[in-house]
């Protein structure tokens, strides 16, 4: 029997970010996961925002969240020896005429003025930007399929990777740990992603899974190095990829890429820009996106205390995985405080 800390089901970025804690605080684990089968994290765009959606509104906890997320992969950076992380500007196209007085009213907020450029941004002449645009200044994008890519080599030369789908009944829970196969961890902690669904202890915490779908795209001409934003989005990534995306689809919930999602990603990138391109790669994933609040799942479960979730990160897992696996490692091992609005206690989610 081999006796660690930590046993992690998963290793999307949410298991990997925990992983990597665990390696900076000198403790033993092993993760487990089934080739990467469904990981949303091969498909993702990777861009942390602090100006979101329609309305343009901010995540709550949004300072925490910023710096937990640029001090973390930065640090996994230096372990891994690699760039995967960039501090990036978001030039945000104005879809209409709504959208562009929306921001009008929400502009002179003091909690909005830190993120954005108070002079209006330089748009190129190879972008449409009929009713105008603002530049967010403080975001940035990882490049999430290559992190878990050399994190999974990583974890498998230190012996540390168990490739195999992990099947609930073989779990053995006591008041001190849990027993899997030959492991005994003290904790498990479950990073299932969407297929937390399969999971017997945390399934009735209801979920509303979204796919999304990307485009890689080959456009020499285009090499602005900021993120372009106008409904979809298209920035270039770390590695040179050209990315565009996304669509958000609920029915068909799979990892195979779809024709329809396609021809949305393309018609949407015509809208504002001039140039020409092609298409030379389209990945699928499906976001776990919890069902009452659309916030993420973190904590021990209220009735097996040796049994703890990292999930539900929705669209917005680069921004807020690295504040919530912090926090659930202060948690467990501190006994600190879990933020109330990502607790897996609040009832909202038991309902
Ligand atoms: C198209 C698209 C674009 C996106 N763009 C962005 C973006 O720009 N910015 C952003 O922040 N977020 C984005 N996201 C969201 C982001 O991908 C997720 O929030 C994040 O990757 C979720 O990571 P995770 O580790 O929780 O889950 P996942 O990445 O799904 O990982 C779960 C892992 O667990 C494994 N697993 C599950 N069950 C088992 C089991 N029983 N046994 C063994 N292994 C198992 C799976 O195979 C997988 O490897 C996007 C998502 C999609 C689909």
């Amino acid at each position: 029997m081999q006796a660690v800390d930590y046993l992690i089901v998963g290793q999307g970025l949410a298991g990997s970010v925990f992983a990597a804690l665990l390696l900076e605080r000198g403790r033993s684990f092993v993760v487990v996961d089934d080739h990467h089968r469904t990981a949303a994290s091969k498909a993702a765009g990777g861009i942390i925002n602090p100006i979101t959606g329609k309305r343009l509104n901010r995540p709550s906890l949004i300072g925490d969240l910023l710096r937990e997320a640029f001090s973390t992969y930065t640090m996994i950076e230096r372990l891994l020896g690699a760039p995967l992380f960039a501090r990036r500007r978001v030039l945000r196209l104005f879809i209409d005429g709504i959208e562009q007085r929306r921001w009008e009213a929400k502009q002179q907020l003091p909690e909005y003025e830190q993120y954005v450029c108070p002079t209006p941004p330089e748009v190129p002449s190879n972008l449409a930007s009929a009713h105008g645009a603002f530049e967010i200044t403080v975001a940035g994008q990882l490049d999430i399929r290559q992190f878990i890519t050399r994190f999974r080599s990583l974890l498998k030369a230190q012996d540390r990777l168990l490739e195999a789908p992990f099947h609930y009944d073989l779990l053995r829970i006591s008041s001190t740990g849990v027993e899997w196969c030959d492991i005994r961890a003290q904790y498990v902690i479950f990073c299932e992603g969407h297929r937390m669904s399969e999971n017997p202890y945390f399934n009735v915490i209801r979920l509303n899974p979204a796919k999304g779908e990307v485009l890689t795209l080959v456009a020499p001409g285009f090499g602005d190095p900021r993120i372009i934003q106008c409904g979809k989005w298209i920035f270039r990534s770390l590695s040179g990829e050209l990315l565009a995306g996304t669509t958000y689809s609920w029915d068909r919930l799979d990892e195979t890429p779809s024709c329809e999602a396609k021809d949305q990603i393309q018609k949407g990138i015509k809208s504002f820009c001039k140039f020409n391109f092609e298409v030379s790669d389209h990945r699928a994933g499906v976001r776990a996106v919890t069902k009452a609040d659309n916030r993420p799942i973190v904590g021990v479960h209220p009735k097996w205390p040796r049994l703890a979730i990292l999930n539900g990160f929705g669209s917005k897992g680069a921004l807020q995985v690295p504040f919530s696996a912090r926090q659930l490692l202060e948690n467990l091992e501190q006994n600190e405080y879990l933020h109330s609005e990502i607790a897996v206690c609040r009832p909202s989610l038991w309902k």
